[in-house]
């Protein structure tokens, strides 16, 4: 069966929403835990002002920190993904990026005004406008860039966000060489049947442009979206160790889908993801010791099941 994609986005959604700001030897700790068990992409960390997000301050560090100790920023995954990406609203926070050493970074904006002022303080336009310029200087620099569309599945202040509205964005990055569009649901407001059709027209538009879900598991409907997302061809997922995280500037987000218990839901489908569910849930257990508390995440609870249902589902099917 086709592999999937996970990419462990704990070091920056998940570590940007917690109340302590976490070292950056541990930051480190957890990517390289994250490695260990056979994750292929990572978001290190985000180029944001550390005055508005403190949790993120010292990213250029853990970029340089992970150099130091021998890994290449420039790796690539099996899929020819970048393994090492972080998240940049501005020039300012490419520059930063690139400065650290990645060769791969995630342009982000929200899809509606409402949280692209709340988050970025201006209008979704103006982000756009930003990127392209910055599109330019990034196929001069020879860096990689990928555009993450928040709110793509509606917004905490706008309400309802069209999918014509966001694939016209997603076009729009894709025109401007973005390798990867990121389709985040910030607050956890997207359906099943809503995911699988914007997943669909995206699909359909933008290849060979890899598209990437991002579900937070705010309502539940977390795991059910990511599912709906790989039934009609997705097969790039964010996730986040634990099912931390959230965004400091929507109200009541929570966290991301369990990197754990979305390996889980693929190693059950038989779909394979390259990543060591024990050694995935041993780092679990170790960052919820770091932040003090039981972490969302349900297989590390309920312990996984390691069944032939792929293999009996494929003989009866
Ligand atoms: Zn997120």
């Amino acid at each position: 069966m086709e592999a999937v994609t996970i990419i462990d986005v704990a070091p920056r959604d998940g570590l940007q929403n917690e109340p302590e700001t976490i070292e950056v030897a541990a930051r480190v700790e957890l990517i390289e835990r994250l490695l260990a068990a056979g994750v292929p992409r990572i978001e290190i960390g985000s180029f944001v002002d550390p005055r508005q997000v403190p949790q993120m301050a010292g990213t250029d560090a853990i970029a340089r920190t992970l150099t130091l100790r021998g890994h290449n920023l420039a790796a690539r995954a099996a899929d020819d993904a970048f393994r090492f990406t972080a998240l940049a609203p501005n020039e300012r926070g490419y520059e930063r990026a690139v400065a650290a050493g990645l060769r791969h970074v995630r342009l982000v904006l929200a899809a509606s005004d409402g949280l692209n002022r709340a988050n970025f303080k201006r209008t979704t336009a103006a982000s756009l406008a930003e990127f392209s310029q910055l599109a330019l200087r990034s196929y001069q620099e020879g860096i990689a860039f990928g555009v993450a569309i928040g709110a793509a599945f509606g917004c905490p202040f706008d309400g309802y966000v069209s999918p014509e509205r966001v694939l016209a964005i997603a076009e729009y990055a894709a025109d401007l060489g973005a390798n990867e569009i990121i389709l985040a649901d910030t607050t956890g407001m997207a359906v099943p049947t809503q995911v699988a059709t914007l997943c669909r027209l995206a699909l359909q538009r933008l290849e060979p442009v890899t598209i990437t879900v991002h579900f937070h598991n705010t309502r539940n409907t977390g795991y059910a979206n990511a599912f709906a997302a790989w039934q009609v061809g997705i097969r790039s997922f964010d996730a986040a160790l634990g099912g931390i995280g959230g965004c400091p500037f929507a109200p009541r987000a929570v966290g991301n889908v369990a990197s754990e218990d979305l390996v889980h839901m693929f190693n059950g489908i038989g779909a394979p993801t390259g990543i060591d569910l024990p050694a995935l849930l041993d780092a679990s257990n170790w960052l919820s010791t770091i932040l003090g508390r039981p972490l969302p995440a349900l297989v590390g609870k309920a312990g996984p099941v390691y069944t032939q249902v792929a293999t009996t589902i494929r003989r009866l099917s």
